[in-house]
Order: C-alpha cells, then structure tokens, then sequence
C-alpha cells in the first residue's frame, strides 16, 4: 500500500510575514479536507518560531527547516543548530540540498556531518540527491544517486535510514520548468530503493522517497501515481498560496 503522500514546501529565500500567517491558516482551516497528506512547510529560519503558533496537535502539518550546520554550538556565525530547531518543535531538516552543494559548497562530508548530527536530535532528515542534465543523458542516474547515498550508508549505516526521508531532485528540473517523465522519476525511485534494499529490505520499503524539481498542479498527481514515489518536495510552487492549495487540493481529492 503506498503511504500518505508528504508533501514538503521549501520557500528557500522566498516569502514574508504575512505569508507565513496566511499559508498557516488557510492549511489550518482546510485542514479536515487535507487530512489524507502530510504536510511540512520549510520557510526561511527567521519565520519558523512565528509559524509554530500557527502550529496546533494537526498531526498532519509540520515545521521543516531548510539548513542545519553540522555542529552543535561554538564559533560558527550565522548558523543554527539542531539543538535550537528541536528546540522550536521543527520536525524535519533538508540538507545536501543541490543549491547548498552548489552556492555553499557542502560536500558529502559535510552533508554526513548533518545527517548525523540530525539523528542524533531525533530530526528527520529530508537528504536531497540527483543528477546533474549530463549525467541524465547519459543514464548515470543510478551511479550518481548511489555515490551520494553512499558516505552516509559508509559511515552511519543503513540503521540511520529509518525515519529518513530521500528527496531525489533532478538538479536540472529544479526551478527550471522541466521534468523527467514520471516514468524517469518511477525508475529513479526504483533505483534508490532497490539499493537500499540491499543492505535491509524493510527499511527500503519504509524509507519515504520524494520528488522534487518543478512539480505543479498539472504535473504533481501522474508523478505521485508512481509507485515508489511517497512524496513531493515543492520549491517555486510553494510560494503562491494559491497553486500551493490547489496542489495539495488536488492531490487530497485523488486520495
Ligand atoms: C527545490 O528546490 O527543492 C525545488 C523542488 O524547486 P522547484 O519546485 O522550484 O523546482
């Protein structure tokens, strides 16, 4: 049976007070119809302790954040701590994110760094994964999703992949208006589970696989009709309220 769709809305550097308020109380008010998902909602860090008050006993609406740094306190300005957004009730952190690994230059030992240091605060992290267009085109998909599955399979064990999620992006589909075909991106999936399948079948099987990369209200249900494909992580859609309803509308009515 396929889980409850998690859909997770990465504002990046996008949104204000007031959407915050705004997405918080329509998700509120809509909330008997949207019952059928799981929703995370990941604004920029500032609004985070503004949005927990819009946060109530849901069970289905969620605070993410979109960074964490990979220690715990001490001389890092301008970081936050998994400590401190544990702290403010926040459920889930993405981390390897493609525009970390690009604009901030994290690599796999930093990302590793983050995963664990997540774990051990009782966070779930949301590990973004993909391929680059070159590598798209020539089928490398399974070798590069592995290569980056694997410093944290290496060093922390397939144990540290209960309660993960994997958000297998495309960089090349991120804000860009392209995406691979849902059969791509059910192949992809297949992929990433029937490697970790191969250290430990069931938390293959549990492991929540998402897609993300220039999802939209006409796109979001024939990729979410994959089989191996347990969610979706929205970036440019998330941030009109609007689209973002009509999303999740969309989805919750199909269930
Ligand atoms: C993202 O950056 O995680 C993302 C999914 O962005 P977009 O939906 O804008 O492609």
């Amino acid at each position: 049976m396929k889980k409850i769709p998690f859909i997770l809305a990465n504002w990046k550097l996008n949104g204000n007070l007031l959407l915050i308020k705004q997405t918080l109380i329509r998700l509120n008010k809509e909330r008997n119809f949207l019952k059928k998902l799981k929703i995370a909602i990941a604004p920029p860090i500032i609004y985070l302790s503004e949005a927990q008050k819009y946060i109530y006993d849901n069970k289905n609406i969620y605070l993410a954040a979109q960074n964490v740094d990979a220690h715990i306190s001490g001389p890092f300005t301008g970081e936050i701590s998994a400590y401190m957004l544990q702290e403010f009730g926040i459920k889930y952190v993405i981390i390897g994110h493609a525009e970390r690994r690009q604009f901030h230059y994290e690599d796999y030992k930093v990302i590793t760094k983050k995963f664990l240091i997540l774990k051990q605060y009782n966070l779930i992290p949301v590990l973004c994964i993909g391929e680059l267009y070159k590598d798209y085109a020539n089928k490398e998909i399974r070798n590069i999703c592995i290569k980056q599955i694997n410093p944290i399979l290496d060093v922390l064990g397939i144990e540290s992949f209960k309660r993960t999620i994997i958000a297998y992006e495309p960089i090349w589909a991120i804000g860009t208006g392209k995406t691979p075909s849902p059969e791509y991106i059910q192949n992809a999936h297949l992929c990433i589970r029937s490697y970790l399948s191969q250290y430990d079948d069931s938390i293959a099987k549990n492991v929540v696989l998402q897609y993300g990369g220039s999802v939209n209200a006409n796109n979001v249900l024939k990729i979410l009709l994959q089989s191996d494909v347990d969610g979706i992580l929205l970036g440019k859609s998330s941030i009109h309220l609007n689209e973002f309803l009509s999303i999740l509308r969309i989805v919750s009515n199909f269930l």
